[in-house]
């Protein structure tokens, strides 16, 4: 942009901004290749039962640099949302998601367990979404209840109908529903009640402050939690550290856990690792 106008009206650029524009550009680049040749990989986090079972994992995608680190998506997906890239990207996450369910199908200690994938507001209102995901579904033969769509209460800030009517489209699919951070955003409780949601996902944030003695945060939790089995639908808290918010979230009824205490997004064969050393439910 301008930074200042010379005397005869020719504009000056500032080099910094300049270089950042670049540096973008190139960094655009080179995330539309890795989305092209299948480099992004998926990180799985646990998602235990209140009784401490696996219940499955959350894929989240990581995107490895040539110097050998892995990019965290908070430091790619704005930048796929504001160019578009999220579309192809979210894609390729729904096929390898699909593409892991598919194999785990054959292996009794992995047959169960669901796989969550995260859905960006831009993807969402993709005309193509409900499409793509039945197909997905179709070619790698997947029960589609194990496959769950995270989506964020953004979606309901533009056309709420036209959101509505998408989230029809996919639970006709027969996948699972959740609703991602929730209590961060602009839930309006009267529409929730109409949505086919199957999960609704407490925000970190508020599982962050619990242990605090924070009236306002327990308050906050204890009544999504009632809220949501008032709807007839489960709960899971994300971001559980601690054994106290552990308890205190069980205490309230909490159906499902996530987070650090159950295990850090890790690479898929840690994860199945994992899945296997389960012990067994009686039968
Ligand atoms: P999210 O869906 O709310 O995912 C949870 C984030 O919390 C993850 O960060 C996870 O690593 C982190 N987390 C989990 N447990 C704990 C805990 O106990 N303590 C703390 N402090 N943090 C915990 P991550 O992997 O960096 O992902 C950040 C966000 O990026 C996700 O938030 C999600 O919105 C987005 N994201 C990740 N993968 C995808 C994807 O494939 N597509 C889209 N559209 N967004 C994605
Ligand atoms: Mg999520
Ligand atoms: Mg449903
Ligand atoms: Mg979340």
């Amino acid at each position: 942009s301008v930074k200042q106008a010379g005397r005869n009206g020719v504009a000056f650029f500032d080099p910094e901004m300049e270089a950042a524009v670049r540096q973008r550009h190139q960094l655009q680049l080179e995330l539309a290749r890795a989305i092209d040749t299948g480099a992004l990989q998926l990180y799985l986090q646990p998602q235990v039962d209140a009784g401490g079972r696996l219940l499955g994992a959350e894929a989240l995608v990581r995107w490895p640099r040539e110097d050998g680190t892995l990019m965290a998506p908070g430091s790619f997906i704005p930048l796929a949302e504001e160019t578009g890239l999220i579309v192809p990207l979210g894609n390729a996450v729904l096929q390898q998601a699909a593409a892991l369910l598919q194999r785990w199908q054959s292996e009794a200690a992995l047959a169960g367990l669901r796989l969550s994938v995260n859905v960006s507001a831009r993807q969402f209102r993709d005309p193509q979404l409900a499409e793509h995901v039945r197909q997905v579904i179709e070619q790698h033969r997947i029960p589609p209840q194990l496959l769950e769509l995270e989506i964020t209460e953004s979606v309901f800030l533009g056309d709420l109908e036209a959101a509505r009517r998408t989230l029809q489209a996919l639970d006709a699919l027969g996948v699972s529903l959740a609703l991602d951070d929730f209590g961060t955003g602009y839930s309006s409780l009267a529409y929730l009640a109409e949505l086919p949601f199957d999960t609704i996902k407490i925000d970190q944030r508020f599982v962050a402050r619990l242990g605090q003695h924070s009236r306002q945060d327990e308050a906050i939790i204890t009544t999504i939690i009632a809220l949501g089995r008032q709807l007839q639908m489960q709960v899971l808290a994300e971001g559980v550290e601690t054994e106290d918010q552990e308890r205190y979230l069980l205490h309230h009824g909490c159906h499902g856990l996530q987070g650090y205490r159950y295990g850090r997004p890790m690479p898929v064969g840690q994860f199945e690792a994992l899945a296997r050393a389960q012990p067994t439910p009686p039968a």
